[in-house]
């Protein structure tokens, strides 16, 4: 039709229209979707399914940003002042630092927003969909108006679509309209007037399904969807600020005052001495510029985005940025137990009759090799576990390949326990078709399906207490049944109870309360699921980093408690806590017992809330991982909510900050260590930016106050700021991981900028520095040596004292004197560059006149480094002395 293939044309009011209709104006098919060849064509004229990425600026655009800064403006105002006083030198050399400062900058900016963009690009979201009958699961860009594609629970709506079948349908579009209670959806028309969030007819891009199953026809994709016309409206750039960004800002704030202080002092001392006019205004801007620590914000970014790549190669995606910082705070790692700290590889290992025998099948894995005793009470076992299942084994392709499985891996053991005992599923499934089922409902940990032969018949399988709520039993039998439970959960084993009703229809209304009294229990199967192997390890760098981790499970508490011991995760005097002794506690006695707890077993996915809300009463940063749609309050809650990759669904990732595309543990602690180096990182810049800047001040105040001439030229100054330091500073946001960083107790979230530490380190870095450079140019001036070499040969010490500052920073504790430098590349290079460039000024004549610098004598260039050498002892001292403190 060829509206369609016009999509400048305005969108009809399909919610207003039936089903049918819908699907004729799209000329797809409700059963079978869009003709594949037609989806090609329709896909060059709509272009794909996404929207525009936020603005990434191009390199020209980043550079000429460099130049919107209050700093650059007074440097303009300085040139314009050499001009007028006849320094037409001076200007050009003003000019082309600032440019070549612009250049530093705008290299290290894009490089900072390229990672930024090949991160986003990590996560794509994807959607299941029939074309020409054939379902697949695609990438949701592909996606064109007149695409059939199946949602269910947990799912993110890829496109704007009419829903052509909703089964319990509920749908969340805080995204689009703010309104957070999830909406009720249904597939009648409704009038064509109607605002957006009563169009229940329809589903709109970027909300999500948090309940029910949905069958429905894109309408419109791309800018064209409704999120498509907000997201050209508004595009917030504040919120990917960071609680550290904005404190570094407000530090940043400050500063401009104190320089504005500083510009007035400098006249004024400059006028007492009766110094020229045009010499003291030019140096008091350069000091200004030269305060100000303008790296900052940059390095930050670079930091920050250094530490998300870092992190996405250790299995962690970032969502929000600030999480990288929040990361390194974590002081308390609530985890899921399977597939995160265990393998999520199931076999059932052990199956208790009614009679109470104790039997065990070997084999280990998905390969259904391996004995099951051949008993009379096994079989019906066996066949219900397998017909109450939703997974497939499919034998290997080729022989020596592993056996291929689909579903929950709780399921496939299931179905490669019936096949070990002789059972062919597919055969029965097909003998005894599913007529009815209620999933698997995480609240209640059971799961029901109904089945016809000769007469209808239920199985129930689940956790063992719900399940045997339901069968009535005495409670002689509840006290025998449970004590095979505890023992095979006390060996680590997942238990299942089944159980099966004859004669009894599934009624979906009464749920499984509906089956209570009619059920009679098949057995119990045990499961086991392995710890990962890099879990012991991972928990041992969480206890040495003072870090708490806590399990947070569904499944049986003697079960988690007993894996829990064997991890090392429960250890003496630690409590397990079930989710019944949970709910019978208030919230204010749940925070006073919350930090002896360990484990928190058979826990309902709403009870994590109250988990994360406890440790927060306490003072705590806790991280908090989650994979369901019940997930979601708790992930969002916790301040670092931490989605699984592989088996979550799209409402637990869109709620949480970080994304472990492995769903493992260790990735969790990887992102810490990995959080805490660029926090450390963060912190060498400031201690570099803030000491050398001070120095610099009080060089030349001092100089001023003992009646010299101010010991720089202004170019000088500039240079020293925006060429020695740039090259350096921003570099050490770079620096690799120390090794000691999950030795050390969790950055206190509170924690000043300038810390104690900070401060002790700068009151030995500062004092070394002006008395180095004040010292030689007092004693070289006094000397009578000609007053350009001095000035060159200070200006030259001075960066020397830079460079053996910024290897102090490299680290609190460690020598700077350590080959491990070589391992910042950026750094080196910084360093030859700087040095190189410092030459140049110093040695080549044209360069001479401009800096006002003249050559100075090689033999003196030893001597320099030996003068710069104090501000590297005094620190080289101190983290000797501490370090034997420390050991
Ligand atoms: P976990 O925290 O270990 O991931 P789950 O919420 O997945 O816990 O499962 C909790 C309990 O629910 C398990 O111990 C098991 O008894 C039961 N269960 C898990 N999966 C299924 C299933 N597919 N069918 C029936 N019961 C299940
Ligand atoms: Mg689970």
């Amino acid at each position: 039709m060829a509206r369609l293939e016009d999509p400048g044309k305005p969108a009809t009011a399909w919610h207003a229209r039936s089903a049918e209709e819908v699907c004729a104006e799209l000329e797809t098919s409700s059963t079978v979707g869009i003709e594949t060849g037609l989806a090609e064509t329709r896909l060059k004229a709509h272009g794909p399914n996404t929207l525009p990425e936020p603005r990434s600026r191009s390199l020209l655009a980043v550079f000429a940003g460099q130049f919107a800064n209050p700093l650059i403006y007074l440097l303009f105002g300085a040139a314009t002042l050499s001009l007028v006083f006849g320094e037409t030198g001076d200007a050009i050399v003003i000019a082309v630092v600032v440019l070549f400062n612009a250049v530093i900058g705008a290299f290290q900016e894009g490089r900072a927003q390229r990672s930024l963009a090949a991160l986003r690009r990590l996560s794509t979201l994807s959607a299941r969909l029939v074309r020409s009958g054939v379902e697949a699961r695609v990438e949701a860009r592909v996606l064109v108006p007149g695409d059939l594609v199946l949602l269910e629970t947990g799912d993110a709506v890829p496109a704007d679509a009419r829903l052509i079948e909703a089964a319990g349908v509920r749908v969340s579009e805080a995204a689009l309209t703010g309104e957070s209670v999830p909406v009720d959806k249904a597939t009648a028309p409704v009038a064509a007037d109607l605002p957006l969030p009563d169009r229940v007819c329809m589903v709109y891009s970027g909300t999500l399904l948090t309940a029910g199953r949905a069958r429905a026809v894109v309408v419109a994709t791309g800018l064209r969807t409704e999120l498509g016309h907000i997201a050209t409206l508004t595009t917030s750039a504040d919120e990917t600020k960071t609680p550290l960004e904005r404190r570094i800002e407000a530090f940043g704030r400050t500063v401009i005052w104190g320089a504005g202080g500083l510009f007035a002092l400098i006249l004024l001392l400059g006028w007492l001495q009766g110094l020229p006019m045009a010499e003291t205004v030019l140096v008091a801007v350069s000091q200004v510029v030269g305060l100000v620590p303008e790296g900052l914000p940059v390095a930050m970014t670079i930091a920050l985005s250094v530490g998300v790549l870092r992190m996405a190669r250790r299995n962690v995606v970032v969502r929000r940025l600030a999480a990288v910082e929040t990361l390194g705070a974590t002081q308390v790692i609530c985890t899921d137990k399977t597939g995160t700290l265990t393998r999520n590889e199931m076999t059932v290992t052990a199956l208790v009759l009614p009679d109470g025998t104790h039997l065990e099948v070997e084999g280990i894995g998905y390969a259904p090799i391996g004995r099951v005793p051949d008993l009379p009470a096994v079989r019906p076992l066996v066949q219900a576990v397998a017909l109450c299942n939703d997974a497939r084994l499919l034998a290997p392709v080729e022989s020596g390949a592993p056996w291929r499985t689909l579903g929950d891996p709780t399921e496939v053991a299931l179905v490669t326990l019936a096949t070990k005992a002789g059972e062919d599923v597919d055969a029965l499934r097909a003998q005894r078709p599913r007529v009815a089922e209620l999933p698997f409902d995480s609240a209640r940990a059971l799961m029901a399906t109904a089945h016809d032969e000769d007469g209808p018949f239920v199985v129930v399988k689940g956790a063992p207490e719900a399940v045997f709520a339901l069968c009535g039993l005495t409670a002689e039998a509840l006290a025998h049944w449970g004590a095979h439970v505890e023992a095979l959960a006390g060996q680590s084993l997942r238990v299942l109870a089944v159980a099966r009703a004859e004669g009894k229809p599934l009624d979906v209304d009464t749920g499984f309360d509906g089956l209570s009294g009619a059920l009679r229990l098949l057995g119990l199967v045990g499961q086991l699921d392995p710890p990962r192997d890099e879990v012991r390890p991972a928990l041992d760098a969480c206890f040495s980093a003072g870090i708490r981790p806590v399990m947070v499970t569904g499944d049986h508490r003697a079960a988690s408690e007993a894996i829990g011991r064997a991890l090392g995760l429960v250890r003496a005097g630690d409590v397990v806590l079930d989710g019944r002794e949970l709910s019978a506690l208030s919230d204010a006695e749940l925070a006073a017992r919350v930090e002896t707890v360990a484990v928190f077993a058979r826990v309902q996915p709403d009870q994590k809330l109250r988990i994360v809300r406890a440790f927060q009463a306490r003072g705590l940063v806790v991280a908090m991982t989650g994979d369901g749609v019940n997930d979601a309050p708790a992930l969002a809650q916790a301040d670092v909510g931490v989605a699984m990759g592989k088996s979550g669904t799209e409402v637990a990732k869109e709620s949480a900050k970080i994304v472990l595309t492995d769903d493992n543990f260790a990735s969790i602690v990887a992102g810490v260590e990995e959080g805490r180096v660029v926090y450390r990182n963060l912190k060498k810049v400031v201690l570099l930016l803030v000491s050398t800047a001070v120095a610099e001040v009080l060089i030349l105040l001092i100089a001023l106050l003992l009646g010299h001439r101010p010991p720089f030229p202004a170019v000088q100054i500039l240079w020293n700021n925006l060429v020695t330091e740039g090259l350096i500073t921003v570099n050490l946001a770079m620096e690799p991981a120390e090794g000691d960083e999950m030795k050390r107790p969790p950055i206190a979230s509170d924690e000043p900028l300038l810390t104690r530490v900070l401060l002790t380190r700068m009151a030995l870095m500062v004092p070394a520095i002006v008395l180095s450079v004040l010292g030689w140019y007092v004693v070289r001036t006094n000397a009578g040596i000609d007053p350009t070499v001095v000035r060159t040969e200070a200006f030259t010490l001075l960066a020397i004292c830079e460079w053996y500052n910024v290897l102090n920073c490299r680290s609190e504790t460690a020598s700077g004197l350590s080959a491990s430098v070589f391992k910042n590349r950026w750094l080196v290079g910084g360093l030859v560059i700087g040095n190189l460039l410092q030459i140049a000024v110093v040695f080549w004549a044209p360069l001479n006149d401009i800096f006002h610098t003249a050559p100075i004598e090689l033999s003196t260039v030893g001597w320099l480094a030996l003068a710069g050498s104090p501000v590297l002892l005094v620190e080289e001292l101190r983290k000797l002395v501490l370090g034997r403190r420390f050991s």
